[in-house]
């Protein structure tokens, strides 16, 4: 995170509320992960935030891209298609996976001149890639345990594994290739044992697979769910890549391709929320403190994503537990019933929240006619 005096120069210049990305800690985050899963490429999931900035420095660290959209896949499309030669890596299969398990027809027909590797879950979706994308590569979903994540994904996606090789197969019969498995373990995943059972559970229909007749498969996506370090309470990122590594290595030969779809983990604590006390009273014999930003903007991961943020302010003061309200007129928008404050604090002063660069300006809205943080990145480096 920038530091305190940074974030309040920040505020000063560009006013609130703001959102600042740190681009070095972008690229902390992506060395760590390639450090401690070296086997594993990751593919950076787009939609936990869509900046072409984090983009681009993701793309420079070495990053390939999750896209569920077709807008998400032109921000990244758009950016390597316009770099220099010299700097383009060969792409679309080693950069791009769209990895949404439905997509429309008239997405397929887009996304068929791309060649690029979809995901798919069902025998109506290999209808319609068969129609519409036949140069696509396929990426089997598969449906595994998603225990104590904080965000479940399990019950709208994934073949069971009762049906998997099923579906690999009649891929194959309609003249697709299915090239490999993933899988989602639910979003911030503190149990580590859904990565060691899901992983098991892929290698089980990697040899069934083999064993009815199909051995095309080259690759293993472990998808997203990698969690950040939002309190003490979860376990170090080496912890959970050391249980990995040793199933990968046990399960998996050499020669088999692993992707991950890290999007939380790459930019959660890449970014930080300034905001201003607008107003302030007390009611019911509490103090509230009203900001410029809210759930229906940068804190939209309070509905959307199950999240908390932490409130700090940059003054010092005698604490008292207060509730924080954003500035729509909706009582919906409740930023925190209970976080610790200075009581001291006035109109205009400012408050930070870290780690909140993932799924926050992402899913900010319109709402109510506020407008939503200004962005400002901070580190960025320009390659030559
Ligand atoms: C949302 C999503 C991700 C990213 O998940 P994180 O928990 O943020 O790492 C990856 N893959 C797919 C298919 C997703 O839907």
């Amino acid at each position: 995170m920038a530091a305190l005096k940074i974030l309040q120069q920040l505020a000063r210049k560009h006013g609130t509320p703001l959102f600042v990305a740190d681009h070095d800690e972008l690229r902390r985050n992506y060395a760590a992960f390639r450090k401690y899963l070296p086997r594993v490429q990751a593919y950076y999931a787009v939609k936990a935030n869509p900046d072409p900035a984090i983009v681009k420095t993701l793309y420079q660290a070495g990053a390939s891209f999750d896209v569920a959209s077709m807008p998400e896949f032109m921000v990244v499309h758009r950016y390597i298609k316009d770099l220099p030669a010299k700097q383009r890596q060969d792409w679309i299969w080693d950069k791009i996976i769209y990895a949404n398990p439905i997509k429309a027809n008239e997405t397929l027909a887009e996304l068929d001149q791309y060649k690029a590797l979809v995901t798919y879950d069902n025998f109506e979706e290999i209808k319609k890639i068969k129609q519409y994308a036949p140069n696509s590569g396929l990426v089997l979903r598969l449906k595994v345990p998603n225990t104590g994540a904080m965000v479940e994904l399990s019950s709208k996606f994934g073949a069971a594994s009762g049906e998997a090789v099923d579906l690999i197969l009649a891929a194959d019969r309609a003249g697709l290739v299915v090239e490999g498995l993933s899988f989602h373990v639910g979003s911030q995943t503190t149990n580590f044992e859904n990565y060691v059972q899901a992983i098991n559970l892929a290698a089980g229909v990697y040899k069934e697979a083999k064993d009815r007749g199909y051995a095309k498969m080259n690759l293993l996506d472990i998808g997203g769910g990698f969690p950040a370090p939002y309190d003490e309470s979860v376990q170090p990122f080496r912890t959970l890549a050391r249980k990995i590594n040793a199933e990968l290595d046990r399960l998996f030969p050499r020669n088999i391709q692993i992707l991950a779809e890290p999007g939380r983990f790459l930019v959660a604590t890449a970014g930080t929320a300034v905001s201003k006390i607008i107003g302030k009273a007390v009611r019911d014999g509490k103090l509230c403190y009203y900001i410029d930003d809210g759930v229906y903007h940068t804190f939209s991961g309070i509905i959307f994503d199950h999240c908390r943020y932490r409130l700090n302010a940059f003054k010092k003061g005698p604490k008292r537990i207060c509730t924080v309200f954003g500035p729509t007129c909706d009582a919906l928008d409740v930023v925190s019933l209970a976080e610790e404050l200075p009581e001291n604090l006035e109109r205009g002063d400012l408050l930070y929240s870290k780690n909140i660069g993932a799924y926050s300006v992402a899913s900010s809205t319109p709402f109510n006619g506020f407008p939503p943080a200004k962005v400002v990145h901070i580190n960025q480096k320009e390659l030559s």
